[in-house]
């Protein structure tokens, strides 16, 4: 099989299935642990956006001109507190209506220990599962991502908005109490949530209550030790799969994160 990546597909069951996109093609993946797998890097990268070659890779897949272009790829992506669809400078102002001015979560999850996060409300568990966590509970549900974001920096205050991925690839988090921990940080922000129902109406935060969601990994086993593969340095990537996780392949000679190698054009072979 052969085409350029994306990240991996995923959806929720007993444990995470996964497949991997290959050009047009999916590879299954779960199938695969325990066997022996080989992505070679061709050397091509195909803007994800236009579908130009480019020499290197911008904003996880794109080429130079898409990433200072997209809206997609604007810095307010990362740091969404910094919206600045209001002030009518939004590169692409309907990308944004679909994208940034639509209902976000605010959530607590497990990666390798308490973090809070936020996402589009379409993509969960899916942003669950690529970041690895494995409880996760939505708070709130806001009407912006931005309002996410300022959200997101009250709470980051009080517990971590990173995940640290290497702790995350070495097992699975000792469980917690998800929402005895929401019980106790939500009267933390309650002026902060306060002042932006002021700000932005009292339709901008909805509080929830939900259940905590768990999800397993198809992981046979953790690595001890985190050693990272690069199709930059090493254009063939092999091994045992041991096991899928976030967006991470688990092999045993190293990781190798799918995410960061978009628009990288591999060859798939197995066993
Ligand atoms: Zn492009």
């Amino acid at each position: 099989m052969q085409g350029t990546l994306r990240k991996m597909t995923s959806s929720l069951s007993d444990v995470v299935n996964y497949a991997l996109p290959v050009g047009e093609q999916e590879l299954s993946l779960n199938p695969l642990i325990g066997k022996h797998l080989r992505l070679t890097f061709t050397g091509n990268i195909y803007c994800d956006a236009c579908g130009k070659k480019t020499k290197k890779s911008y904003s996880q897949g794109h080429c130079f001109p898409c990433m200072k272009k997209l809206a997609r790829c604007d810095m307010c992506i990362m740091k969404p507190e910094t919206c600045h669809y209001a002030k009518g400078t939004c590169r692409e102002p309907e990308w944004g209506d679909n994208n940034c001015m639509v209902p976000h979560y605010v959530y607590l999850s497990n990666t390798s220990g308490l973090k809070v996060g936020i996402t589009r409300h379409t993509q969960l568990p899916t942003r669950w599962i690529d970041q690895g966590a494995t409880q996760a509970l939505p708070i709130l549900k806001v009407k912006t991502r931005q309002l996410s974001g300022l959200v997101e920096i009250a709470l980051a205050e009080l517990v971590a908005d990173k995940t640290n991925w290497r702790a995350m690839l070495k097992g699975s988090a000792t469980p917690l109490d998800l929402k005895h921990e929401a019980n106790s940080l939500m009267p933390q922000i309650e002026t902060r949530l306060a002042q932006l129902i002021e700000e932005f109406g009292n339709d901008a935060i909805e509080r929830l209550d939900e259940s905590v969601v768990d999800i397993h990994y198809p992981v046979d086993n953790y690595p001890t030790k985190i050693s990272s593969h690069n199709f930059d340095k090493d254009p063939v990537v092999e091994g045992t799969l041991l096991g899928i996780k976030g967006q991470y392949l688990i092999f045993d000679t190293g990781v190798i994160n799918i995410r960061k190698f978009t628009s990288y054009e591999i060859m798939a072979e197995h066993e």
